[in-house]
């Protein structure tokens, strides 16, 4: 279980795509919001998007893995499409908040590795949302404030990337990925292929 958080545009969610597009053993986990649906997401593929009364309903019984209040509207992550993939094998990709991350790192310890991304400067982080221009002025400096909140959460993480170079920033979270799939205690084949080695003969 791969989570990424950052502060709104930080750059997660690109480097989200580009980390789905180039590794096909990697699923999105699509989460479902309260939150308007912006002019260049599709309901479905983005996020579900959900009147509060649906998504009470989905949290009141227990279908939701975690769920927080983010910028005055609700998210959570449908618990079904989680555990039906892990049980394949599949990993996934997080795009949630601190809250979220907490909740899985609290619930899923063993399987979860978070990667905080951290924007340059603040100014950056001001402009990239303006050049975004998907959202409001009001929201924008909404979500600047809140920034400075989630960037507190930094220490809650297993890794922090600072992305000052996009394509940099990138390779470092693949990394980390590839890494994490090398590590022993999340290899249950090893054994059986190392016991075999060790008991090849040789000519
Ligand atoms: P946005 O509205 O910009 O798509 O997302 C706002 C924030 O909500 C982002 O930090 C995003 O990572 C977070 N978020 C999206 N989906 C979820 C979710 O299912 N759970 C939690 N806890 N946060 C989420």
């Amino acid at each position: 279980m791969l989570v990424l958080s950052s502060p709104s545009g930080a750059g997660k969610s690109t480097i989200a795509r580009s980390l789905l597009e180039n590794d096909k053993e990697l699923s999105l986990s699509v989460s479902v919001t309260t939150r308007k649906r912006r002019g260049s997401e599709i309901d479905g593929v983005h996020y579900r998007f959900l009147s509060d009364v649906e998504f009470e309903r989905l949290r009141d019984t227990d279908a939701l893995l975690e769920w927080a209040e983010v910028h005055g509207n609700f998210y959570g992550t449908p618990r079904e499409a989680v555990e039906k993939n892990m049980a394949d094998g599949r990993d996934m990709l997080f795009d949630i908040d601190w809250q979220g991350a907490v909740q899985l790192q609290e619930k899923m310890a063993a399987d979860v590795v978070s990667v905080f991304i951290l924007p340059p400067s603040l100014a950056e982080l001001k402009s990239r949302l303006h050049r975004r221009a998907e959202d409001s002025q009001e929201v924008i400096e909404m979500r600047l404030e809140n920034s400075r909140a989630e960037m507190e959460h930094w220490r809650d993480y297993d890794y922090v990337v600072i992305n000052d170079d996009l394509d940099r920033a990138y390779s470092a979270v693949r990394s980390i990925v590839l890494a994490e799939r090398l590590r022993r205690d999340r290899r249950p084949g090893l054994f059986d292929f190392v016991s075999g080695l060790l008991d090849e003969k040789l000519p």
